[in-house]
């Protein structure tokens, strides 16, 4: 099946244009989406932020930006003529009514039929301002569509959520707001909807018949580099599990939805969301643990403790890692824990999900002999940096002993020549353009997932106890061994998937 691909006409409002992640994601997947097509000419992109620049200052930049990723730069100067500066105060309504009249000229120039995407890029304390006042000087009331994408993150609790929701959808409908998760937009999280719903394989055995337990891990080598007094404020916990890992918790347990429509997919994320069994603070230790890097060594270079990292506390106690078991209780689900596991300066840059198979109700081989061992089928999707899936199975040692041995089928993107896959931004910007919401997160994922959240961080953050340290360079706190030998189970050794 081949499809025709289609080049919506669209201004872009960038809200943030002159800030990093403007500089290292945004530009390029825009000009990644020029480069294959997915752009007609007519398009626009109107960056906005505090900074006097000009076109000429902007587009610079672009160009710089786009110059430091493996992209070929020969349209560049052909892609750049789209680009436009609107120095913008975002609390003074005079920029408001510039940046209404520089999208009627430039959408008059370009053919654009008023659709325009608000793109938030900026710190979260402005994300209601900027949308509230975009409605209220008109600039919402264009002839096309008006599409508001909003980054991570979507608050820090859930008051906090829900006051930003409150604000946005003075302006904006639900279904006009796109809440990114760029976990969503990575090509092998997209792939486990196509595991397990294209393959007749596996959805018999997805569920608690045949399955032990899921683990999912992501995990940095890098600490906190220059992002100290962001993290100071967010941690792990509201930095990673809330968002990207749940999503991929819901994305492996959801029921197979009807359709991929977004709604049809969010509402089986959402059945989901509100299984899993909630964790009160007074528990919260016997689920969810957490650790902070000390001093380490990695790649044989000595690295500090995050105490030791530029703009944190001496005696901070926010969470660098973070590992949790969680329960969902439906007929599926019940008795099957999802571990996740997120921290910063850990052994290997990593995220996988690890799906373990339960054993044989009866093993012959270890009947035969004491020694002999079997083990369990796994199935890993590897989401980064590498991409694929490897099946564990067991096959038979070569030899007169008769043992088995663990085997892989593996498949991995990047050893296919030629495969490049697209970066996830450039994939969300283009379903946004599309109006595909399905792999943004709707209200009722962002409202469940903190209510699920909030009493953890409220455990913590009440607790007298030191947190625990780990060793920079190693897998996290011992007491993220303990939290799955106390159900019988171990993390599997990244390396060795
Ligand atoms: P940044 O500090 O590098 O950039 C901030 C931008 O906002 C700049 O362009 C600045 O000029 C503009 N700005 C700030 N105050 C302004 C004001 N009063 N009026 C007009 N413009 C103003 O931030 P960033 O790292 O690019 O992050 C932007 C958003 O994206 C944040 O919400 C962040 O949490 C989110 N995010 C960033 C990354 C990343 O990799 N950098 C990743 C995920 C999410």
């Amino acid at each position: 099946m081949t499809n025709k691909i289609v080049q919506p006409k669209t201004s872009i409002i960038l809200f943030g244009a002159t800030g990093d992640l403007a500089k290292r994601k945004l530009y390029p997947s825009i000009y990644s989406l020029f480069l294959s097509g997915k752009l007609s000419d007519n398009f626009v992109v109107i960056g906005a932020a505090r900074r006097p620049w000009s076109d000429a200052e902007l587009r610079e930049n672009v160009k710089k930006a786009i110059e430091e990723t493996h992209l070929s730069n020969e349209r560049i100067d052909e892609f750049c003529q789209h680009f436009f500066y609107l120095p913008f105060d975002v609390t003074n309504t005079e920029s408001y009514l510039k940046l209404k009249h520089k999208l009627e000229e430039l959408e008059a120039k370009f053919e654009i039929p008023g659709n325009r995407i608000y793109y938030m890029a900026m710190a979260p304390q402005f994300f209601g301002t900027i949308a509230i006042q975009l409605k209220k000087e008109g600039v919402t009331q264009s002839e096309g569509w008006n599409r508001l994408v909003i980054e991570k993150p979507f608050g820090h609790d859930l008051p906090s959520a829900q006051k930003l929701n409150n604000e946005i959808r003075e302006a904006f409908s639900e279904d006009q707001i796109y809440r990114i998760d760029h976990y969503l937009g990575k090509e092998m999280v997209q792939n486990i909807e196509v595991i397990r719903f294209a393959n007749a394989i596996f959805e018999p055995l997805w569920n608690n018949r045949h399955i032990s337990n899921i683990q999912i891990t992501s995990s940095e080598v890098l600490g906190v580099e220059d992002r100290g007094g962001y993290y100071e404020t967010s941690g792990a916990l509201r930095d990673m599990v809330q968002n990207h890992l749940l999503q991929m918790v819901l994305l492996l347990s959801m029921d197979p939805p009807i359709r991929l429509a977004t709604n049809e997919v969010r509402s089986e994320k959402i059945k989901v969301l509100r299984a899993i069994r909630p964790i009160s603070t007074d528990e919260a230790s016997d689920y969810f643990i957490r650790g902070q890097y000390a001093a380490g060594e990695i790649s044989g270079s000595e690295v500090p403790g995050y105490r030791q990292e530029k703009n944190v506390k001496e005696d901070s106690t926010t969470e660098t890692f973070v590992a949790g078991k969680l329960l969902i209780d439906n007929h599926r689900w019940a008795g099957v824990p999802f571990y996740v596991r997120t921290g910063k300066r850990m052994a290997v840059k990593s995220t996988k999900i690890v799906v373990q198979f339960k054993d044989l109700p009866l093993n012959v081989y270890t009947q035969k002999s004491e020694d002999m061992t079997i083990h369990p089928n796994l199935l890993v999707i590897h989401i980064q940096p590498d991409e694929g899936i490897t099946l564990i199975l067991n096959g038979k040692k070569v030899g007169l002993l008769g043992e088995t041995i663990p085997v892989d089928l593996e498949f991995k993107n990047n050893s296919i020549d030629g495969v490049n896959t697209p970066e996830a931004y450039e994939r969300l910007i283009y379903d946004c353009m599309l109006g595909d919401a399905t792999n943004f997160a709707h209200w009722d994922e962002v409202n469940l997932s903190w209510a699920l959240i909030d009493p953890i961080s409220k455990a913590w953050a009440e607790s007298n106890e030191e947190i625990e340290q780990y060793v920079s360079g190693t897998m996290g706190p011992k007491s993220s061994e303990q939290l799955l030998s106390n159900d019988g189970f171990k993390w599997w050794a990244l390396k060795d998937l």
